[in-house]
């Protein structure tokens, strides 16, 4: 394999930190929260919202996030985020969490403008959710430094104010379920990953602020600037 394939090989694959993985899908999952639901006039989901991110969207904690010309309202998302490491169709619920490699967090930015438009339209979200950079995650902890994945607080700083604070106990489908569902309609793979939704608070972002996100104060922490 010559040096330059190698490099572009790399170049294609971001890896999942804190995990020997290299991300595999970008999995995302809309309205989980019932109060999330409600601040953006939605109904709640009777089956989960699914949508996907593209690759590119995958970047790190410290990273500054450059803001895309084509939307003027980018709102932050902060999330829990699940990581599979073991492959699997139709996972039972009682088995999920053998197919859980760890746990993190990260930030589902989206240009709520241009969603807007696609809403109206029912056209997909993939631009509104797609841009570069619009998928930074945290390190990942494996599960058994987890006490209990139905009970995991998430909090979102921004400037340093507190903007957003879940739990994951909240969400209408809880991880497992939400395993279970994906895993009906797609075979998941180690190295996908699952972004679980976000709780209430979302709001816009500018540049120059710094967004952290903490998850169970502090097992995990992502810091990204806003350029
Ligand atoms: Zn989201």
């Amino acid at each position: 394999m010559c040096r330059a394939f190698l490099y572009l090989a790399s170049m294609e694959k971001p890896m999942i930190p804190g995990l020997d993985l290299p991300v595999r899908n970008i999995y995302c999952i809309g309205r989980n929260y019932a109060q999330h639901a409600k601040e953006m006039g939605s109904p709640v989901p009777k089956i989960p919202l699914v949508f996907l991110k593209p690759l590119g969207t995958i970047c790190y904690n410290g990273d500054s996030i450059s803001l895309p010309p084509q939307s003027n309202d980018i709102h932050f998302e902060a999330e829990i985020v699940v990581a599979i490491s073991k492959t699997g169709k139709n996972i039972s619920h009682g088995s999920t969490s053998e197919h859980i490699g760890g746990i993190g967090i990260g930030i589902d930015f989206t240009a709520r403008d241009i969603q807007k438009i696609a809403k109206r339209q029912g056209h997909p979200w993939s631009i509104a959710k797609g841009f570069d950079g619009f998928a930074p995650i945290s390190s990942f902890v494996t599960p058994d430094k987890v006490q209990d994945i139905d009970n995991l607080d998430i909090k979102l700083f921004q400037n340093g104010f507190v903007k957003q604070h879940g739990n994951s106990s909240e969400m209408i489908f809880p991880i497992s379920n939400l395993i279970n569902f994906l895993s009906q309609i797609y075979t998941l793979h180690p190295g996908d990953l699952i972004f679980t939704g976000t709780p209430e608070g979302v709001g816009p972002v500018n540049p120059g602020d710094k967004l952290e996100v903490l998850l169970d104060n502090g097992i995990q922490s992502l810091s990204v600037d806003i350029k």
